[in-house]
């Protein structure tokens, strides 16, 4: 389902955006789970941050594919974003973002898209609002802070 202003009213831009998150898994350093995922980051301005995952020996400091991009572009000064997309190796299931990084992308806006593909290039749109219902944000603690004052 198309949305106004989404970003499948330019499809060539979602069409790389897509390309680029099925290279980045390409990157992916995955020696324990063997499981590949890419990102790739559409900030509001164009540009496009891609990342990977990034395992560790102390698994938990595994870093995923969604969360690695977005700190690659907010360290670089973006902080509004567009879309993601993210890609896995799984053919017979559209790959979703873990718990983390769904809390990981609402803290830059609830209302930007994310496509989640499938091997073949088939992909599912979702806004990130939608992937984390009730959930925490930075308004709430802002809010709170602003009570105690
Ligand atoms: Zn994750």
């Amino acid at each position: 389902m198309s949305a106004p202003g989404g970003l499948e009213d330019t499809p060539q831009l979602l069409d790389e955006l897509i390309q680029k998150c099925f290279k980045a898994k390409e990157k992916a350093y995955n020696p324990y789970s063997k499981f590949r995922v890419g990102a790739a980051l559409l900030t509001e301005g164009g540009q496009i941050f891609t990342g990977c995952n990034v395992e560790n020996a102390s698994y938990g400091l595994c870093i995923c594919a969604e969360r690695t991009a977005i700190c690659k572009a907010v360290s670089e000064g973006y902080r509004s974003f567009k879309a993601i997309a993210v890609s896995s190796d799984m053919t017979e299931k559209f790959i979703s973002p873990c718990g983390n990084c769904r809390q990981f992308m609402i803290e830059f806006g609830g209302d930007y898209e994310v496509f989640l593909t499938k091997g073949d290039g088939s992909y599912q749109r979702h806004l990130v609002r939608d992937l984390l219902p009730h959930s925490f944000e930075s308004g709430d603690l802002i809010e709170f802070q602003q009570k105690q004052q």
